[in-house]
């Protein structure tokens, strides 16, 4: 069955999904002395106030290496997700986005969320309005509805599961199983690569990342013919014309596996180039090239980097740790509600871990 999509008029780049105000508030870079010290008071905050960095592969090398060096973890949103559910630390920091503080918070009310910048978002979470979605929702009474993590707490309180890219493919593989049709939001690219593999009835919110919908087919394939042999990896967030040239599709930690494991010398990445940072560091001595995007063009919103990811800093990490905020709130009835199809999300794939397979032949996807 085709996909069908969804229209909704306001997901547009140049409007509410501007990245103008992002970009104006990521920090400068640093000199090495005013970043040595800004580490050094980062981990005796973290310390001092037991509380855990979860960083995203997405975010500053900085900020990955210190989340790492200080017991917090670098991930993919899913484990993101788990680990500040499982762990100890009664404040979370959370360097991403902030659906990603939101999803902690859920999972975690008793415990403080901390970000450094509440104005990190993300181009999928405003283009998916809540009181919009829930209209979309009530039009089709008949469809589960499954969404990407990449949306607001009150998205989540309206859906029956919520899934990330690691585990997309597999919980949209079991819903058809079992006859359900499938209301899907809000990523368009993402919805139409799984109903594509699934065969799954679904009607797609017309939703889409600023940064994975910029990278560009032709321009994949002149660069292919540049670098014969190294290996295509895409995040399904991508446009079909990249997707369709990939030698992995997958999440950002399926990628890295991918590179970690691969044999080619080489590799293109079609993702956010921040998690070149962790791919360097797993695998040195292969060559890692990013994929293209429109380049420095008039058009170019994102280069292949998120402006939202790139607000977060070691500067203004200190200073959430220094005063306790902004911390991230749930409305409580919102909070109840969105926990729900989230912690099925959970269920679901520790259940099938055994069976979780890559969202392409033999690569891994969680
Ligand atoms: S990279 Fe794309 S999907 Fe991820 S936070 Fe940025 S805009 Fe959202």
């Amino acid at each position: 069955m085709e996909q069908a999509v969804f229209d909704y008029t306001r997901q547009d780049a140049a409007g509410v999904c501007s990245t103008k105000h992002a970009w104006a508030k990521v920090p400068a870079p640093l000199s090495r002395p005013e970043r040595d010290a800004l580490i050094e008071r980062a981990t005796a905050l973290l310390k001092a106030q037991n509380a855990v960095l979860v960083a995203h592969y997405y975010v500053d090398g900085v900020l990955q290496d210190l989340a790492l060096a200080t017991g917090g973890c670098v991930s993919d949103s899913l484990e993101m997700a788990r680990f500040g559910r499982d762990h100890a630390a009664q404040t979370l920091v959370v360097a991403g986005v902030r659906f990603m503080g939101e999803t902690a918070k859920i999972l975690s009310p008793e415990k403080r969320v901390l970000m450094p910048d509440l104005d990190a978002t993300c181009s999928l979470d405003l283009g998916c309005e809540a009181d919009d979605f829930a209209a979309f929702c009530d039009a089709h009474p008949d469809r589960q509805v499954v969404v990407y993590a990449n949306t607001s707490a009150a998205v989540k309180a309206r859906a029956d599961w919520m899934v990330t890219s690691s585990c997309a493919l597999e919980i949209v593989a079991y819903l058809h199983a079992q006859g359900k049709k499938i209301l899907w939001a809000p990523d368009r690219h993402l919805g139409r690569y799984i109903q594509e593999q699934t065969g799954a009835d679904m009607l797609c919110w017309n939703g889409a990342c600023i940064v994975h919908d910029e990278f560009k087919g032709l321009e994949l394939e002149l660069l292919r013919e540049q670098h014969p042999g190294a290996l295509v990896l895409v995040h399904p967030e991508s446009p079909r014309s990249v997707v369709e040239q990939a030698d992995v599709v997958g999440s950002t930690s399926a990628l890295i596996k991918a590179v970690v494991e691969g044999q080619a010398p080489a590799y293109i990445v079609a993702t956010d180039n921040g998690i070149l940072h962790r791919m360097r560091q797993l695998a040195p001595g292969k060559l890692l090239i990013e994929a293209p995007t429109a380049g420095n063009s008039a058009t170019c919103k994102s280069c292949a980097h998120c402006p939202w990811m790139a607000m977060n800093g070691l500067a203004n990490l200190v200073e959430c740790l220094e005063q306790g905020q902004p911390q991230i709130q749930v409305e409580e009835g919102i909070r109840a509600k969105a926990q729900g199809c989230i912690t099925r999300m959970l269920d679901f794939v520790a259940a099938h871990k055994a069976k979780a397979a890559g969202m392409k032949a033999g690569i891994g996807a969680a």
